[in-house]
């Protein structure tokens, strides 16, 4: 990777336009995921960070997208606002979802300017366990398939190096990341990890299984320990028995210098092991962002 990360002057076409120009010059992609703000406190915290995260020139952003469609508003707001800066991609999920619904949001997508669109199943929040099956769309599939039958936008989706956990192997993991390629999708994000080891494991099952998609290995700054470990608990995340130890041993202070240099070690590591960018969630923060972006010379 050059010490020097070119400011490229124009606007990426899609995810992978960006990745390729970036590798042209043996460069990374930088990127960072955001969240749809639940107050207006949470708001302007969530644009003051965008606009300090902007001044590091992320290649492309992301938002989430509440399942079940309950954040829709705040998402889209916040989707539209971001597109007019930066190539953004919008996250889309099945959830309680019907075929009339998401063709409205991939329409409004499109003449929001929105490059890219991450097709996610989503899970049925816990209380309405039942609403994925309620919705008219079940898999990630079908709405990677809906969304390059309605519009002429790139396709993303989710990967698992540590095996999504309704699946029964990382293999079959790898066999439906294929089949979501078939179905039209261009590049793929990984939920948070922390081994690079199961990076390359999922990546090698993925080429076995006939993938040529590129793997954006989303990586979360260990800054506030407490939250991230929650999270990792959440989605399934291992968090290595050694740095699981040290983190619980270390008063506040202690624990982010841990968390943070075991990310700056992790997310390096991914890239020298040929990841082809980083996708940083952001929490809606900037400063974790920026030390990691910096400490692998992506900012
Ligand atoms: P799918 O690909 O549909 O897979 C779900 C399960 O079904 C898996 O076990 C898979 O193996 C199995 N499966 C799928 N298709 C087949 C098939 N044809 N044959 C056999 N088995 C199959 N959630 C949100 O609500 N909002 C977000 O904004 C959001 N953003 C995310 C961003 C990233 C980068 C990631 C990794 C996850 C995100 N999620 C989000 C979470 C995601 O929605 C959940 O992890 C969900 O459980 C799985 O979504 P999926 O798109 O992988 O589903």
């Amino acid at each position: 990777m050059s010490a020097i990360r070119e400011d490229l002057s124009s606007t990426p076409k899609s995810v992978v336009d960006a990745i390729d120009r970036r590798a042209s010059t043996g460069q990374k992609t930088l990127s960072f995921e955001f969240f749809p703000p639940k107050d207006q406190d949470a708001e302007a915290s969530l644009w003051r960070n965008y606009s300090k995260l902007l001044e590091v020139a992320p290649d492309f952003v992301s938002v989430t997208y509440g399942a079940g469609g309950s954040n829709r508003e705040t998402s889209l707001a916040v989707v539209d606002r971001m597109a007019r800066d930066v190539f953004t991609i919008g996250h889309l999920t099945c959830v309680g979802s019907t075929f009339s619904g998401s063709r409205e949001i991939i329409k409004h997508f499109e003449q929001a300017g929105v490059g890219s669109i991450l097709a996610l199943r989503g899970d049925s929040p816990r209380d309405q366990p039942d609403a994925l099956e309620k919705g008219e769309l079940k898999t990630a599939i079908e709405l990677v398939e809906l969304v390059r039958g309605e519009s002429s936008l790139e396709v993303g989706v989710a990967a698992f190096p540590e095996k999504h956990p309704e699946s029964p192997s990382l293999q079959h993991d790898a066999q439906v990341l294929s089949l979501k390629q078939n179905a039209g999708a261009s590049y793929a994000m990984t939920q948070l990890f922390f081994s690079v080891d199961a990076y390359l494991e999922i990546q090698a099952k993925a080429i076995a299984a006939g993938t040529t998609l590129p793997i954006i290995p989303g990586v979360m700054p260990i800054s506030n320990a407490a939250k991230v470990l929650r999270m990792a608990e959440m989605s399934g995340a291992a968090v290595p028995a050694d740095l699981l130890r040290r983190l619980q041993n270390a008063d506040e202070d202690e624990a982010r210098v841990i968390g943070m240099d075991y990310t700056l070690q992790f997310a390096n590591d991914l890239l020298a092991a040929g990841a082809p960018g980083l996708h940083i969630f952001t929490l809606n923060f900037s400063k974790a962002a920026i030390e990691v972006a910096k400490g692998c010379g992506l900012a």
